[in-house]
């Protein structure tokens, strides 16, 4: 069995190609580039919360990195370095080897290196912590939307909550278990979305942030939204495009003098943007239109903690 230092050593430890000093010290340390602002953010996945016992773990080392890019990706920010914080029941090497290469293959891929961390026994439990930069002034907030903005969704919504239910369905099971973080399209929002979030507990409940933050309504056609197919039956169709989490997508919102643009940059991309409503003036609330253009129920997404 090895021990904590030489677990870490062995699948941790990679040379950092921009940070100063990388894993291996008592702290790393990092130069931001000029004229660039940092952005941090935290994403903690627990056993039992948000994944299972026995999920396969390169999977789950891609997705424990791929939530934190996500988060860059909602906010312009272009992802540079994470730590990683893991609590492990025991020393499984083939285990921490898998989730290794799963993080490290996703890192390499956005230029992420990873600078340090911690490990302990204990309950499954991986916390990453991102820094990005995002050029001073340019961060795509959640408060930026305004009224006649576009709303617009990338991808397709519901498949991995539609994973969650039928692990059988490969297409969706992928979608739950890789989540492809949008971080260029992130990066490429700045300047024309007026705000995003990434979409991670449904887009009903996360559209809801930014209508929050921005003190502004939305107004949205159901049949607009773009849905992974094909849903077993409308019940599920619905409870996983509007209320299912998981799906990594950015919802955001755009000045409509920006349209050409943004197809543009979809097509160039090869990712689905659909235009799914508009921003209205008055209360923080979305109305949702379904194909008759009869108000629908709008259903709550993911809460840790709802009674
Ligand atoms: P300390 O006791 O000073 O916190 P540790 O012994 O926990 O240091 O860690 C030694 C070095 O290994 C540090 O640079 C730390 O950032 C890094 N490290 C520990 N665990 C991980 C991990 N899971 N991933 C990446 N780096 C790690
Ligand atoms: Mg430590």
């Amino acid at each position: 069995m090895s021990s904590e230092f030489e677990l870490i050593r062995r699948h941790f430890d990679r040379p950092a190609r921009s940070a100063l000093l990388g894993v291996g010290d008592d702290a790393a340390l990092l130069r931001p580039s000029a004229g660039m602002e940092l952005a941090v953010s935290t994403d903690l996945l627990a056993e039992g919360s948000h994944f299972r016992a026995g999920d396969d773990p390169r999977a789950l080392g891609h997705k424990a990195l791929a939530v934190n890019l996500s988060d860059m990706a909602a906010m312009g920010a272009a992802p540079r370095w994470a730590t990683l914080a893991l609590a492990l029941p025991c020393a499984d090497e083939a285990w921490i080897g898998a989730f290794a290469a799963g993080f490290f293959a996703l890192a390499e891929r956005h230029g992420v290196d990873l600078v340090g961390g911690d490990t302990t026994r204990g309950p499954l439990t991986f916390c990453v912590t991102i820094f990005g930069e995002v050029p001073q002034g340019l961060a795509l907030l959640r408060a930026g939307a305004a009224p006649g903005d576009d709303i617009w969704v990338s991808g397709e919504l519901g498949g991995a909550a539609l994973g969650l239910e039928r692990p059988d369905i490969a297409a969706a099971a992928a979608r739950l278990h890789l989540p492809e973080p949008r971080v260029e399209l992130g990066e490429r929002l700045r300047g024309l979305a007026s705000s995003a979030v990434d979409l991670s507990d449904g887009f009903a409940q996360d559209l809801g942030h930014i209508l929050a933050r921005s003190q502004a309504g939305a107004l949205v056609r159901y049949a607009e939204l773009p849905k992974f197919a094909p849903f077993p039956d409308r019940g599920t169709e619905l409870r996983c495009v509007l209320a299912g989490g998981d799906d990594y997508e950015l919802a955001f919102t755009a000045p409509q003098a920006h349209r050409g643009e943004l197809e543009a940059l979809g097509a160039e991309l090869s990712l689905r943007l659909t235009r799914v409503g508009s921003i209205q003036r008055g209360e923080p609330g979305l109305v949702l239109l379904d194909e008759s253009g009869a108000a629908m129920p709008v259903p709550r997404g993911f809460d840790h903690f709802a009674a």
